[in-house]
C-alpha cells in the first residue's frame, strides 16, 4: 500500500461529485468470511460449478444443502469490519452515491449503508426453489421441505447460470453511467455482467485488491486489504 497512491485516491474522492463503489467477495474476507477464488479461497476446496447452480439442487440437494447451510451459519458467528462502517459513513458524508455489491453476505446493510445494489441476492433471506414463497432460515437450516409446495428450500442468491434481478442491474448501470469515480473494492471481477460496469463510467476508475493485477483498465490500483486501504483512505478524507 503506497502513501502517494493513497494521497491519489483522497484527492480523486475530493474532487468527484458522482462516486460510486462496486464490491465483491474481498471485501469481507478480514470478517473471516473466505472469498471464492483467491489463494484460500472456498472454491480451491469445492468447485462452485458443482454446488452453486440450480440444477444441484435438482439433481444433489445434500450437497447443495450442506454447502450453503455451512456458508449460513459461518456468517452468523461473523460480523462487519471497519472498512464497511466507513463506506456507510462516507455514504451519510456525500463521499459515495451508491454502492454496489456482488455480496450476499449484508454487512454492508448491517454496518449501515443505505443505498446499496446487491446484485447477488442475499444468503439472510430463503425461500422455494420451486415455488418462490418465502421461507425461514430454521426450515432451511433443518433441511424442511417448502410448507406450501414440498419443493426444496435455498437462500434468495443468484446461482451461477441465473439472471440477475433486472431492475437491479439496469439501477446499477444508470448509478455507473452517472459516476464520476468508480472505486473497485475486492473482487476478481471474473463474474459476467458486474465484471463489464466499471468500464461503463466515463469516470475515473480505481481498483483495490489485496493480490497485485496487472491491468490498464483501470487509472489507480492499490494493493493492499480492503480494511486497511479505507481506513488509511479514511484519516485523509
Ligand atoms: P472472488 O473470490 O472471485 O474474488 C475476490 C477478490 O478479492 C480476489 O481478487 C482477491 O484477491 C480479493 N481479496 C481477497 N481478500 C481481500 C482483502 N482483504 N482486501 C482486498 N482484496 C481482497 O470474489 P468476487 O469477485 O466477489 O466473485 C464474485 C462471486 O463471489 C459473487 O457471486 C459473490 O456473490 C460471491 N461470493 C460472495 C461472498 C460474500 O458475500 N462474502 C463470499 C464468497 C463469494
Amino acid at each position: 500500500m503506497r502513501e502517494n497512491n493513497l494521497d491519489q485516491l483522497s484527492k480523486l474522492m475530493k474532487q468527484s461529485s458522482y462516486t460510486v463503489i462496486l464490491t465483491g467477495a474481498g471485501m469481507s474476507t478480514e470478517s473471516g468470511i473466505p472469498d471464492f477464488r483467491s489463494s484460500q479461497g472456498l472454491w480451491t476446496k469445492i468447485d462452485p460449478m458443482q454446488v452453486a447452480r440450480p440444477e444441484t439442487i435438482e439433481e444433489n440437494y445434500k450437497l447443495f444443502h450442506e454447502f450453503y447451510k455451512m456458508r449460513v451459519e459461518t456468517l452468523n458467528t461473523k460480523n462487519p469490519h471497519d472498512g464497511h462502517r466507513i463506506i456507510a459513513d462516507w455514504e451519510k458524508r456525500g463521499l459515495v452515491k451508491t454502492l454496489i455489491t456482488q455480496n450476499v453476505d449484508g454487512f454492508h446493510q448491517l454496518a449501515g449503508s443505505q443505498k446499496i445494489l446487491p446484485l447477488h441476492g442475499t444468503i439472510r433471506e430463503f425461500r422455494c426453489h420451486h415455488c418462490q414463497k418465502k421461507a425461514t432460515e430454521s426450515d432451511f437450516i433443518h433441511k424442511k421441505p417448502c410448507q406450501y409446495c414440498g419443493g426444496p428450500l435455498r437462500p434468495n442468491v443468484v446461482l451461477f447460470g441465473e439472471s440477475l434481478p433486472m431492475s437491479l442491474l439496469e439501477q446499477a448501470m444508470v448509478e455507473i453511467h452517472k459516476s464520476t469515480l468508480v472505486i473497485v473494492i475486492g473482487t476478481s471481477l471474473r463474474v459476467y455482467p458486474v465484471s463489464q460496469l466499471p468500464e461503463m463510467t466515463k469516470g475515473k476508475k480505481v481498483f483495490i485488491n489485496r493480490e497485485s493485477v496487472a491491468t490498464t483498465l483501470f487509472d489507480l490500483v492499490i494493493q493492499g486489504n480492503a480494511q486497511e486501504v479505507l481506513m488509511a483512505l479514511e484519516t485523509r478524507l
